[in-house]
């Protein structure tokens, strides 16, 4: 093997957790190499932020550059279904933090957190794609095709894995594992929503139940520029009567009657995408010389929009526990890694598995709602899923379903 890049710190991947944790790193002293395989601007989905992650966003000396891009303002969630709706304000909630937060184009979103990355120092890569990873000398190695077709050999001191779907280090290594979630597909797209109804509020994501079938879900996600992300989720037999995705998703809408009155004008003016089997899970999240970040990892499911956040939050927690090896610190990637990580996660888990039980919208359906209560849901879904301050977070499980009997 010749010509080996040498780099401290290399990561696959400069969505949300790649650039974070190489801006944050970098900021560290370390030098931080990000490969990514394509040319941003690109399209991802993943549109909808929580506000837990603008802390991230500051802890990474990127807030400035997001709060000045001009994206949409986002204060909170709304949920319909059928005449019934409920909204959540995060600015309402339990837990300290920042309380808004933006609905973004992910093109222009991601290459803007890599752009600051960029400005802080990190070298990123671009249309480089992680092929193969060996980890088993002293130092991990990595194959890398640049976009001429040729084979490239980089070396680490150690690895971030931050490809998101791409999931490159549990195909490797063999590390994924089940979910326990059924295959989902959602229907999406970006349209000129043309909403002229000065009830409905642009600050806020907006969920939607199917008026049929209960664990059929719709997201609107309006943009600053007059557009919208529409999308519907579904396992995907419920798809078998359509054979497009553009009709599908348009009858879809058409099926509920305050999407179609919304959306009546809007253009569809963008081809529909479809994602099948999102729903992803790993054996372990680190091993020696590398660690697994954001949907590397393990990837929920979008109804809460927890995913950047997860994503994020990961970024910090590996900056950390890496900055204090590389001080020769003693670290244990389970307890300061894996552990925390996981106590977010499964704060999601609780009310993911509720969303598609019904019982989450018989909680907040309900029409006797308690202010303090619905503040402290109002944290989690502002995506403070790690604040042990919250009753609803410390014994996340135990205390939803006390909830969601009483509300029954
Ligand atoms: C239907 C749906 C809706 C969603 N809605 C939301 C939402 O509203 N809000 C939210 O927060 N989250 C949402 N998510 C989740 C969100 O998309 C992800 O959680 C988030 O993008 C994860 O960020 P990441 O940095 O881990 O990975 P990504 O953003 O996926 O970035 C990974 C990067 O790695 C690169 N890459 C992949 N393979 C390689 C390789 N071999 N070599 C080099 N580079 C590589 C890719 O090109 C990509 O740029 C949604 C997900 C789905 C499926």
């Amino acid at each position: 093997m010749t010509n080996n890049q040498l780099c401290k710190v290399l990561i696959i991947g400069a969505g949300p957790s790649g650039s974070i944790a190489g801006a944050l790193l970098q900021n560290k002293g370390y030098q931080v190499t990000i490969l990514e395989r394509q040319q941003f601007p690109r399209f991802s989905i993943g549109e909808s932020l929580l506000p837990q992650c603008m802390e991230f966003i500051k802890q990474a000396g990127m807030m400035e550059a997001v709060v000045n891009a001009g994206f949409q303002y986002k204060n909170g969630a709304s949920f319909v279904y059928k005449n019934q709706q409920t909204e959540f304000s995060f600015e309402d909630k339990f837990s300290e933090g920042i309380g808004t937060t933006f609905q973004v184009q992910r093109g222009k979103f991601d290459k803007l957190l890599a752009d600051e990355a960029v400005r802080m120092g990190v070298d990123i890569q671009w249309q480089m794609e992680v092929l193969t990873a060996d980890f088993s000398g002293d130092k991990p190695k990595l194959t890398v095709r640049n976009q001429q077709g040729e084979i490239l050999y980089y070396e680490a001191d150690f690895v971030l894995d931050a490809s998101g779907f791409g999931r490159i280090l549990p195909k490797l290594l063999d590390l994924e594992s089940p979910t326990g979630f059924p295959v989902r597909q959602a229907l999406f797209g970006h349209i000129e929503d043309r909403i002229n109804d000065n009830q409905f509020d642009r600050n806020k994501i907006r969920i939607t139940v199917h008026p049929g079938v209960k664990d059929v879900w719709y997201w609107l996600i309006p943009f600053s520029n007059g557009r919208s992300s529409v999308g519907v989720v579904a396992e995907p037999s419920f798809y078998s009567a359509w054979d497009n995705n553009d009709t599908a998703l348009k009858d879809i809408i058409n099926q509920d009657p305050s999407l179609r009155r919304l959306l009546k004008n809007g253009v569809f003016d963008e081809k529909i995408n479809t994602i099948i089997g999102y729903s992803a899970n790993v054996k372990s999240l680190y091993g020696k010389g590398y660690a697994l970040l954001g949907n590397a990892g393990e990837f929920l499911d979008p109804v809460f929009s927890s995913g950047v956040t997860i994503a994020m939050k990961s970024a910090t927690l590996v900056a950390d526990i890496l900055d204090r090896q590389f001080k020769n610190e003693a670290v244990d990637w389970d307890k300061d890694y894996a552990a925390p990580l996981q106590r977010g996660v499964d704060t999601f888990r609780v009310y993911v598995d509720a969303w598609y039980d019904g019982r989450f919208q018989d909680v907040i359906f309900h029409q006797n709602q308690k202010p303090e209560i619905k503040a402290m849901i109002s944290s989690i879904l502002a995506g403070y899923a790690w604040d042990e301050q919250n009753p609803y977070v410390k014994n996340a499980r135990a205390r939803f379903n006390t909830l969601a009997e009483l509300c029954r």
